[in-house]
């Protein structure tokens, strides 16, 4: 697999045909050019050559056996059987001329004179044969002769053919005239010639015999020979055509079961999310065309995976890794870290104010800042880190193998972090306005402060958090005891959902007094009893309502009970005129229907709306000036009032609060703790005191403990006070009492001095 984040490279090449030895390389060259179809035409026209090749073979083998029985038989053996024939027609002449002389008797001629004479009727019969063997031995003679003759035979057939005339000139035609002239001694005379020519043509013919057999012999030796020789070629042709034919079957073979293979293998590889895979392409056939077509997808493939990828596990806005990429890469570097033991962080960086720059100037603007900021992270880093964005303005650094101490590795990220303040610090342009914004940073140190992902991260953003509270545009680096107490409040968090459908919030109440010691009112304070933890302060609880939203329902819940008890004081003449001060929260204050909903529970409760002073604080009423105005506007025509809580320790100003329409300020105990030792805590009241004049508002004091403060505080014209001097806060019953305890010696008091 490869490594998230590094998208993957599609890297395919035409590989170029291997190279063998020069002949078969370069037949596979020429071959491989030609498409399968054309190289299987060309094997079986190949097939086809060699087929016809053969059959001619075949067929030059049965001409020249042919040739060579033709030559045996018609050449050779016919003369031999011509020559043998006039042979015996020669010897059957000497037969009749002996069959006739045999056939002798002595007859008495006219002349008295006795002679030798033939039998009349055999010799003329002797006669006609004679003649009719002549005509033979000249057709025979003519058949052999007739025929082409080698130089040798030519000259042995001349000799016997003279000699033939010869033996029928003068031997044979004497023969016959004397036999039909039955002139016994010229028989005689002729059979003796014709015996002597027998005799001397029986060699020649012999001889010429002799010569057909050793021409036939010659010729059936050539005809063996030429048989051999076919067949040796022709064993040799198609020996040489299948190893041919195999070979390029092989190669055929191969040029497609091999691409075949690697398409195969591609395909697997592909399938397993190579696709950096070397496609390699021979030739131009149809299997190069399929790795032509899977080349083309593996590199399609690739850029959709690597999109799906850049999807999955990167951020669309700023292209940074995103969370899931962060955890993947976090889990290879605790992995690293515990095998090469050196130090690695993790900062968790969020912009302070992020969301007042979203809601207020849009989103498209909190887009731009956001990229900025990426930008700018980026710019502190190595290549080698990471910077994630986790969603909105979460951004996490990762820092791998820093060194293997962790002081040093603390104060190289801590470095690398001040760096990314100090960047994210600088002014920038923001639609075209110049802004500046900081941001907080919560350090953890891997792998001391967590070996697992999520504790790393849990352990940086508590952190974060702690930088955010001590003040914002700071770092802090994860401190196990800071999440020992997280994780208290988170159970604290818990135990409060059930608080109030459990019954167990409370309501105390403070008495606020005049320098007459008149009991102006109360502020309204809450309380938790815990069932096992016993009473709970609300600095305790009150941040986590906050964060977790259940101030929502609590707050209303502390409205409805103070509006029901103003209600009820309103009922008797010593009460009746009791001012309740009640505590809004800022995310309190900050739903839509804050405002309709103090109405409805003054409708409901049906109190005199006066008699009701809503506490805020200088943040909250700073944080929408606008949006508060309106609100506070909405609310100050019911007639009910506000008072500006722990006054003089936010940032608000002479012109901010007189936007305000604000009837209090009340002086943060910070400053009445000290006022009798610390000049400049007096200072700041009688400077708040002198605003509050201007403001045209009235100013009470918090915290007011001894007299000595509210004695200051007189003096310096603060003529409210609550603070223990007065009264602790204290259960309704209590504060009810000490009421009617003071209202009594307030009546006394004026008895006395009447
Ligand atoms: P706060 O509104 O400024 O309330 C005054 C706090 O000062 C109270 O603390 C009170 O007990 C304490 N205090 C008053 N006089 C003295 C004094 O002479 N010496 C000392 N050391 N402390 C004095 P508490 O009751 O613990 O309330 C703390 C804060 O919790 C309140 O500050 C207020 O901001 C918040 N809170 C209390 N009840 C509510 C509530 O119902 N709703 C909301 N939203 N916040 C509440
Ligand atoms: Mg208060
Ligand atoms: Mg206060």
């Amino acid at each position: 697999m490869f490594k998230h984040g590094d998208p993957p490279s599609v890297k395919t090449t035409s590989h170029p045909p291997r190279t063998g030895w020069p002949l078969h390389a370069l037949v596979r060259r020429a071959y491989l050019k030609h498409s399968l179809g054309k190289r299987l035409a060309m094997l079986m026209v190949l097939a086809a050559a060699v087929s016809a090749l053969l059959a001619g073979m075949g067929i030059l083998g049965l001409k020249t056996s042919n040739e060579s029985l033709h030559e045996v038989y018609e050449h050779r053996m016919v003369p031999v059987r011509e020559l043998s024939r006039i042979q015996q027609l020669m010897m059957s002449n000497r037969l009749i001329l002996q069959v006739a002389l045999s056939a002798v008797h002595v007859e008495t001629g006219p002349a008295q004179a006795a002679r030798l004479a033939l039998n009349a009727d055999a010799a003329q019969a002797s006669a006609d044969a004679i003649a009719r063997n002549i005509e033979l031995i000249s057709a025979r003679w003519a058949a052999y002769a007739s025929r082409s003759l080698t130089p040798q035979e030519a000259d042995q057939a001349a000799n016997f053919a003279s000699q033939r005339a010869r033996y029928i000139e003068q031997a044979l035609r004497p023969a016959i005239v004397a036999l039909r002239a039955n002139n016994y001694a010229a028989v005689q005379r002729s059979a003796n010639d014709a015996g002597q020519f027998f005799e001397d043509m029986a060699p020649q013919l012999e001889a010429l015999s002799l010569l057909q057999f050793n021409l036939a012999q010659a010729a059936y030796q050539t005809g063996t020979e030429r048989y051999q020789r076919t067949r040796w070629l022709s064993l040799a042709a198609l020996l040489g055509s299948m190893l041919m034919m195999t070979w390029l079957g092989v190669i055929l073979i191969r040029s497609i079961v091999r691409p075949l293979q690697r398409v195969i293998d591609t395909f697997r590889q592909i399938s397993m999310g190579r696709y950096d895979t070397l496609i390699r392409i021979e030739g131009a056939d149809e299997v190069s065309e399929v790795m032509h077509a899977l080349q083309a997808m593996q590199s399609k493939l690739g850029d959709d995976e690597a999109a799906i990828h850049k999807l999955a596990f990167y951020d669309p806005l700023t292209q940074l890794p995103n969370r899931r990429l962060l955890r993947d890469r976090l889990q290879l570097a605790l992995n690293a870290s515990a095998r090469n033991q050196l130090y690695g962080a993790v900062l968790m960086i969020d912009l302070d104010n992020f969301k007042t720059i979203n809601d207020g100037k849009g989103h498209d603007v909190g887009d731009d800042l956001l990229v900025q900021t990426a930008r700018r992270i980026q710019s502190c880093l190595r290549q080698t880190d990471t910077v994630a964005r986790l969603g909105g303005d979460e951004f996490v650094v990762m820092l791998e193998s820093l060194c293997n101490d962790a002081g040093l590795a603390a104060v190289l990220a801590e470095g690398i972090g001040e760096k990314i303040l100090h960047t994210i610090r600088q002014p920038c342009v923001l639609a075209d306005q110049p802004h500046e914004h900081t941001a907080s940073i919560g350090i953890c140190l891997f792998p001391d402060f967590g070996t697992t992902i999520d504790d790393l991260l849990k352990h940086a953003d508590l952190a974060m958090y702690q930088a955010k509270a001590t003040g914002r545009d700071t770092q802090r680096f994860f401190d196990p005891q800071i999440q020992t107490a997280l994780e208290a409040r988170l159970i604290l968090e818990v135990e409060l959902r059930q608080a109030l459908p459990q019954h167990q919030l409370e309501l105390f109440y403070q008495v606020q007094v005049d320098n007459t010691q008149h009991v102006l009112g109360a502020e309204v304070l809450l309380r938790w009893r815990h069932p096992t933890r016993g009473m709970v302060g609300p600095a305790e609880f009150i941040a986590i309502a906050e964060e977790s939203g259940l101030i929502v329902p609590i707050g209303e819940w502390v409205l409805r009970s103070a509006c029901e008890q103003l209600r009820h004081w309103q009922g008797s003449p010593g009460t009746a005129g009791l001012l309740l001060s009640v505590n809004v929260s800022a995310r309190q204050f900050r739903q839509a229907d804050f405002a309709s909903l103090v109405r409805r529970i003054s409708e409901e409760t049906g109190i005199d709306t006066s008699r009701l002073k809503l506490e805020l604080t200088e943040s909250l009423v700073l944080h929408n000036v606008d949006d508060t105005v309106t609100k506070m506007k909405a609310l100050n025509q019911l007639g009910i009032e506000f008072s500006m809580d722990d006054f003089g320790t936010g940032y608000s100003s002479l012109s901010q609060l007189n936007k305000l329409p604000i009837a209090q300020l009340k002086i943060d105990r910070s400053f009445v703790s000290h006022i009798t030792q610390n000049r400049s805590d007096a200072v700041i009241v009688q400077t708040i005191i002198g605003m509050a004049n201007n403001l045209g508002v009235t100013v009470i004091a918090e915290g007011v403990e001894t007299e000595e403060q509210r004695a200051v505080l007189e003096r310096l014209g603060c003529l409210s006070y609550q603070g223990y001097l007065a009264g602790k806060p204290m259960p309704l019953r209590e504060f009810e009492t000490v009421v009617m305890q003071a209202i009594s010696a307030d009546a006394s008091t004026r008895e006395s001095s009447q």
